[in-house]
């Protein structure tokens, strides 16, 4: 239960790529979260807590502070583990959530601590879970994650790649599951992240304030429905809520259906030679992004056109930069040039 009610994901007005990239990231997990760019005030913070109003439930087993998921024997926790041999394991559906990460996490905080006392004296390990196991299966969110200790969202970044959360202290180490889509907003007025991990997150979006008129003063009128009744406000959303919470579930259940074919493989590779990217983690995450995008449209085939779709929210954060010039990505020009190189209307 919540103590008070979140601003519905479907009464944010505009702001479509910020919106597209949260679900794809909730589609297919593996894609690898999203940094979100853009000034105070817009709504990314409201944005990603929104998300939590759309997620679905999970299997996981109880009691577990990892919430190691059920049935994914070869992922669980050290105590999961010992309790799944010996029968004990019983299971229990909560809803996927949002954990936020504070600013002033310390590594002890983020990453949870051993006890070498307990260890040395008793033989046995015994792990103080930190944000990482609660955020296994779930959502992290950090808000302003260019301000954070550029150590702490390496620990973050890697525990993300890898799925594990690996501790170790004075020669004792312990591993958990530590699945979670990564998703962080900054304001690039405050300093921005080194280009090594903008590099690491699946997607990146700028967002900036609503210019038009009409759709502004709609933006405040909602604001000012929510601040005055927020019970009243949501309730008049559930029902949009409720198809968009049933698309992603359906999405999700296509993801592993869905094989790209060499078309598609094609319009991955190419796309990032056209723009001299290096590496090949921009290749695999235009894939992943495009089967998303295909399963969250209800198809179970992915086409190119679905490649070049997700490419605004895959390759801004990977371009080249000029030192002088703030280098920035033509959509325009890529999709005319993608539109005649695969023929997709
Ligand atoms: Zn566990």
């Amino acid at each position: 239960m919540r103590d008070r009610p979140v601003y519905p994901f479907t009464a944010i007005v505009g702001q479509e790529p910020m919106k597209e990239a949260l679900i794809l990231n909730t589609v297919n997990p593996l894609i690898g979260g999203v940094l979100i760019r853009g000034e105070k005030g817009t709504a990314k913070s409201t944005a990603v807590r929104a998300l939590a109003g759309l997620l679905p439930d999970r299997d996981v087993v109880r009691g577990c502070p990892c919430s190691c998921a059920w049935g994914d024997d070869g992922n669980m926790c050290p105590e999961c583990r010992e309790r799944a041999s010996d029968g004990s394991l019983e299971m229990e559906t909560v809803p996927m959530r949002v954990v936020e990460l504070p600013l002033s996490s310390t590594e002890d905080r983020v990453a949870g601590t051993l006890d070498i006392e307990h260890a040395i004296t008793t033989g046995r390990k015994r792990f103080e879970p930190g944000v990482l196991a609660k955020a296994n299966g779930n959502i992290l969110y950090v808000d302003e994650i260019n301000l954070l200790d550029d150590h702490i969202v390496d620990l973050m970044l890697d525990a993300a790649a890898m799925g594990v959360n690996f501790v170790e202290r004075e020669g004792v180490s312990y591993s958990h599951p530590s699945r979670f889509i990564l998703i962080g907003t900054m304001n690039p007025e405050e300093g921005d992240l080194r280009p090594q991990l903008l590099d690491r997150f699946g997607l990146m979006v700028d967002v900036v304030s609503e210019k038009d008129e009409d759709r502004r003063t709609e933006i405040l009128l909602r604001r000012m429905e929510f601040e005055r009744d927020p019970e009243g406000f949501s309730e008049d959303y559930r029902g949009s809520q409720e198809e968009l919470r049933d698309r992603i579930r359906d999405a999700r259940s296509l993801v592993s259906e869905i094989e790209p074919g060499p078309d598609v493989l094609r319009a991955a590779v190419r796309i990032p030679l056209h723009l001299d990217v290096d590496g090949h983690r921009a290749d695999l995450t235009l894939v992943k992004a495009a089967v998303a995008h295909a399963a969250f449209e209800g198809r179970i085939e992915v086409l190119p056109s679905d490649v070049v779709h997700v490419s605004n929210l895959v390759m801004p954060h990977r371009m080249r930069r000029n030192p002088f010039q703030e280098s920035k990505l033509d959509l325009d020009e890529l999709g005319t040039w993608a539109r005649e190189q695969f023929r997709v209307g």
